[in-house]
């Protein structure tokens, strides 16, 4: 096989590739792309630019080298992704370069290159921005203008926010990407060096803006000023626009008033913490990714605890990886409970909730009086009603799983995690159990449903 030059294998290669990944995964990260040099089992792709390059090595390499293995019938091949200038450009030819020519990218934000939309997990919680941040990045400046993003601190914005950035990217669209303190900065800074119209060009002749957090330029009321010039510009010439905040523009702290009327001509969509099941899918990719052995159970329990931010769940799931290795054992549920003792208590911000709080609100929800739940009775409804107390008593108060079983009438550690276990998996089927969950933890945590508008 020796003889065939690496842009035949590579061309072989790419029809392997259109059927194993999604349509538009092909066309953003794999059509542009050039068979470059095949060399002793190194194979060199030529990519457009080192976003590509970076995507493909986190995300695609080992498929691309199957491939290309199952293609030369080489026992190993090694593949490298290489921005040097001899991509197709329009015509289908290709380019003549010479390599390591300065190119435009160097002036280009630099997304995480994690935060791509194949690696975001959608819930119902996120549903609405997921599908709305994909509909822009496919179509920009069309559909809606501004996308609004809202939501709490470490639910997904700016993940989602790199990701259309890496999209428009990918079709060379000119994207500044900044938070709204970045762009502050950058005005001031203007305005004190008296460079105005170079700031006013720079963010005025592109052809994406993403600004982040923008909720930090309510009040500021040059920046504020210099900030709806921009996005009139831009928008004037249906170039997209896109805003992420940590609340809805009514709820923004002395946010200029055109402002917010401009930040409500599009879409505007809100991302809520996560439910469990999102929180477990999203723990099982991490661990996926990540190739830690971790069992359902143990993924559930660490679900469990961290509901509020993502970025922590993330971080919980390091910690007990870390844990376990430390201690030499596979990760079980009561190592992870050690692993996270202080954090889950971080997360339960009401301080204030407590064990009889909980029983009395479980009580209340299936109308039994808190005793029945600490007795010894056994009937099917005040067992449900225990076993839901026993859940709501581990996710919402820092208590032990032993203190759990001591103030429900005495029973063993091994039960409350036993109860634990069975309603995270029986809320998977029972849309009325997870309600009626649902309820009672808002009745006994009233913030959880101001982030709601
Ligand atoms: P925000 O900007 O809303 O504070 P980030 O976008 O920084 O939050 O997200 C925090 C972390 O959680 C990041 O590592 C991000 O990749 C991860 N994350 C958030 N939402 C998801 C999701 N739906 N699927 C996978 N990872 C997510
Ligand atoms: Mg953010």
């Amino acid at each position: 096989m020796g003889d065939r030059s690496a842009q035949e294998i590579w061309d072989t290669a790419l029809g392997e590739l259109q059927i194993q990944v999604s349509k538009p995964n092909y066309r953003t990260w794999l059509e542009k792309t050039l068979g470059f040099n095949y060399q002793d089992k190194e194979f060199v792709v030529s990519v457009p630019n080192t976003f590509v390059a970076e995507y493909l090595d986190k995300n695609q390499r080992s498929l691309i080298e199957k491939t290309l293995i199952s293609l030369t019938s080489s026992p190993d091949i090694k593949v490298t992704f290489q921005v040097d200038g001899r991509y197709k450009n329009s015509s289908g030819t290709y380019g003549t370069e010479p390599k390591n020519l300065p190119t435009a990218q160097t002036c280009s934000p630099r997304f995480n290159p994690d935060y791509v939309f194949d690696s975001f997990i959608v819930g119902s919680c996120n549903r609405l921005a997921y599908a709305a941040a994909q509909g822009i990045a496919q179509n920009p400046g069309h559909i809606y203008n501004p996308l609004y993003i809202y939501g709490g601190v470490g639910l997904g914005k700016t993940h989602l926010l790199h990701a259309i950035g890496h999209l428009a990217l990918a079709r060379h669209i000119q994207v500044i990407c900044v938070s709204a303190e970045h762009f502050t900065n950058d005005f001031v800074k203007a305005v004190r060096e008296r460079k105005t119209d170079e700031f006013n060009s720079k963010y005025r002749n592109i052809g994406m803006l993403l600004i982040d957090d923008i909720q930090f330029i309510g009040g500021k009321i040059q920046t504020e000023e210099s900030f709806f010039h921009t996005f009139n510009a831009l928008h004037n010439a249906n170039r997209q626009i896109v805003i992420t905040s940590d609340q809805p523009p009514k709820s923004i702290p002395l946010l200029d008033k055109r402002l917010r009327s401009r930040f409500e001509w599009g879409l505007i969509a809100d991302i809520q913490p996560p439910d469990i099941e999102t929180r477990l899918s999203i723990l099982q990719a991490k661990a996926k990714q990540r190739e830690v052995n971790i069992t359902l159970d143990v993924l559930e329990f660490i679900a469990q605890q961290i509901k509020q931010n993502i970025r922590e769940l993330e971080g919980s799931l390091n910690r007990v990886v870390a844990y376990a290795k430390l201690f030499l054992t596979s990760p079980t549920i009561e190592l992870a409970a050690q692993a996270l003792d202080n954090i889950s208590s971080k997360e339960s911000k009401g301080a204030s909730i407590t064990p009889g709080l909980v029983i009395e609100a479980v009580a209340d929800s299936f109308q039994l009086a808190p005793v029945d739940l600490q007795g010894r009775k056994r009937d099917k409804d005040i067992a449900l009603a225990r076993r839901v107390a026993m859940y709501l008593i581990r996710q919402e108060t820092n208590s032990s799983l032993a203190q759990i079983g001591q103030v429900l009438g005495d029973r063993d550690p091994s039960a409350v995690t036993n109860a634990c276990k069975r309603i995270a998996s029986d809320i998977k089927t029972s849309h009325r159990l997870r309600r009626k969950i649902l309820d009672i933890q808002e009745s006994i945590n009233p913030q959880t449903k101001s982030q709601k508008h």
